[in-house]
């Protein structure tokens, strides 16, 4: 796969993850996070991390955002910051945007303002877990 330019939006646990994968499968990745110090964390483990709220669509078209080919909005608690920067990304004509979502209404809505596609990491992670407890390969486990 050719060098993509990714941007990942919340450096919890699980934007982080996402971030430092691409990262070592040389791919381009900005992460972006309100929190200083998570964007100081951050800085060793991807190409760039940038302090800011992507809530302000000013902040989001000073960073380029719509040259990205793909945006992961990383952010849960804060349901409304993510999908507020969700609803931001699409009208800015970003290609692929990514959500996470905390549960099924947040999901829909996320589809709603124009998530490309949703994830459940708890609940897709344990059909994952599911999925490898019932292959044969891990009958004797
Ligand atoms: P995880 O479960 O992945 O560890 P978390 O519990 O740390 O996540 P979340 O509320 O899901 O926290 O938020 C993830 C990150 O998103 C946090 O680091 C938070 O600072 C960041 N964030 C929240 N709102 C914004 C915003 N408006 N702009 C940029 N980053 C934001």
């Amino acid at each position: 796969m050719g060098r993509r330019q990714y941007a990942v939006i919340g450096l919890g646990r699980f934007g982080t993850s996402v971030a430092h994968r691409l990262y070592t499968a040389d791919q381009e990745v900005l992460g972006i996070d309100i929190n200083e110090e998570r964007v100081e964390n951050a800085e060793l483990s991807i190409t760039h991390a940038v302090i800011a709220d992507t809530t302000e669509e000013e902040t989001l078209k000073s960073i380029g955002i719509r040259n990205f080919d793909c945006v992961i909005v990383a952010i849960g608690n804060d349901m409304q910051s993510s999908i507020l920067t969700t609803l931001l990304l699409k009208e800015l004509g970003v290609k692929k945007v990514i959500a996470k979502a905390l549960n099924k209404n947040h999901g829909q809505v996320l589809t709603k303002v124009g998530a490309d596609w949703v994830i459940y990491p708890e609940r897709d992670m344990g059909e994952r877990v599911a999925n490898q407890l019932l292959s044969p390969n891990m009958l004797n486990y």
